[in-house]
């Protein structure tokens, strides 16, 4: 087989045959497919796309270049979740002790933050001892005993898709939903859960910015997902405003203990009681809308805190800081951001808010800079206050007062102010649950 006769006939508009598919993943990861021949081949992958069966094909290959997760030592049912990823996301802060509290199981892998997207790692090491670099059978212990881990993803896990994806990157070949989905799904199929539950964010500070793009891919998620064996839902949840207050990452793990202690800011905590809700249903064959109740008496009864600062201590982390966010270093310079005019917080530029905490300190410009764990920002936003010209609007944490302009300067121009209060995108936009779409939101929340 050669592969300039695959990306040919991919460029032809041609399905590939599994060989085909085998040959250029299987050669791409030992080495003997040089980058310049995948490059091609991604990029035809682009312009052409690929069927759903081409696209199971090439997530099973990614995955099986390395380990599947054997999670079968551990007692009752594992779950797992994916998100898209965007500004301020630290659901997995929430919901995992949630799901830990409500009978099932969760190991959960996670990635660090690059540019605007912060790092469920990065905030986790922001508590002094916590590991993220568990080996496999420390997670599977963990797990088994407090009901959920978090660690860092082992190089063992799709090792094709790391390759892959570092190419896509500077050849611009990312956005492709059959490279995206085939991407996700090999980490997640690897990772061996029996049920999992994907997020795919929709909005400006979201990968995918609008709720036709954010389905298609949730949808070819949920395909690939099925055709494996898997118990897989999608919801589409909007992404245009930072998700809770706070962006950084000691700031994101403050807030996360502050919802699992009954006062996190709204719209957070109602994302993690909808998420939780449709995980459990998943778990226990019931209608999401039914499992409500009794996710919010987990989440307000201290269950959950409970297993967050167990899994803290399990990771060797200090679970004191999870009794007493007041022991998190705070940054050196806290400055407040006036607001320059009279009106309600209108349309924010996400994207931008991620790139003023990421220029406070929080995140890194490349993959090997350290991280300020206090820097970043806490937004005074709810959507419902108008502010008069001087209120503050928000707060920068950093380490220097030039850091801190830098930020304000870009959180202002993210910024916009309306004379009526602005009206939202709707935090879940759509379900795929059973393979049946479900048209808007159908649950209530009353976490507020
Ligand atoms: N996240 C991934 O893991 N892969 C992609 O291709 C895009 C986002």
């Amino acid at each position: 087989m050669l592969m300039q006769e695959i990306t040919t006939k991919k460029l032809a508009g041609e399905a590939l045959t599994p060989e085909e598919i085998e040959f250029a993943v299987g050669g791409f990861t030992e080495g003997s497919v040089p980058d310049y021949q995948m490059s091609a081949l991604l990029a035809a992958i682009c312009a052409k796309g690929m069927t759903a069966e081409e696209t199971y094909v090439l997530t099973e290959c990614m995955k099986s270049s390395g380990q599947v997760l054997d999670l079968s030592f551990i007692r009752g049912v594992k779950l797992d979740k994916h998100s898209t990823g965007g500004v301020g996301d630290k659901t997995s802060l929430v919901l995992v002790p949630l799901i830990a509290a409500s009978r099932g199981k969760v190991v959960k892998m996670s990635g660090r933050s690059l540019g605007y997207t912060g790092g469920t790692i990065d905030k986790l090491e922001s508590i002094p001892g916590f590991r993220t670099d568990l080996t496999r059978e420390e997670m599977i212990a963990v797990a088994d005993k407090v009901g959920c881990v978090i660690s860092g993803q082992t190089a063992e896990i799709a090792p094709a898709d790391k390759k892959m994806y570092a190419l896509r990157d500077v050849t611009g070949t990312v956005s492709s939903i059959p490279l995206i989905a085939s991407s996700i799904m090999s980490k997640k199929l690897a990772s061996g859960a029996d049920i999992i539950l994907l997020d795919v964010k929709v909005g400006s500070g979201a990968f995918m910015k609008t709720r036709e793009q954010a389905l298609e891919l949730a949808q070819t998620m949920v395909d690939i997902g099925k055709r494996a064996g898997k118990k897989v839902a999608a919801i589409l949840t909007s992404m245009d405003v930072p998700l809770g207050n706070a962006v950084g990452n000691s700031l994101e793990v403050i807030e996360a203990v502050e919802t699992l202690s009954g006062r996190g800011p709204g719209d957070f905590a109602d994302i993690c009681v909808m998420l939780a809700a449709y995980m459990v249903a998943m778990k226990d064959g019931r209608e999401p809308g039914k499992c409500i109740y009794e996710i919010m008496d987990r989440l307000y009864d201290g269950t959950a805190k409970a297993k967050l600062r167990a899994m803290v201590e399990a990771q060797g982390g200090d679970p004191t800081y999870i009794d007493d966010t007041s022991k998190f270093p705070k940054a050196k310079y806290r400055v407040p951001v006036k607001a320059p005019q009279d009106g309600y917080l209108g349309q924010i530029d996400t994207h931008l808010v991620g790139l003023a905490a990421q220029a406070a300190g929080a995140g890194r410009k490349t993959k090997d800079e350290p991280i300020d764990h206090s820097a970043g920002i806490v937004l005074e936003n709810d959507g419902e206050k108008r502010f008069k010209k001087g209120d503050v609007i928000a707060t920068v944490h950093a380490s220097s007062p030039e850091k801190a302009k830098e930020a304000e300067e870009i959180l202002l121009s993210a910024l916009s102010f309306s004379p009526n209060e602005y009206e939202r995108m709707p935090l879940l936009m759509d379900a795929i649950f059973e393979q049946e779409e479900t048209k808007g939101p159908e649950i209530k929340f009353t976490c507020k």
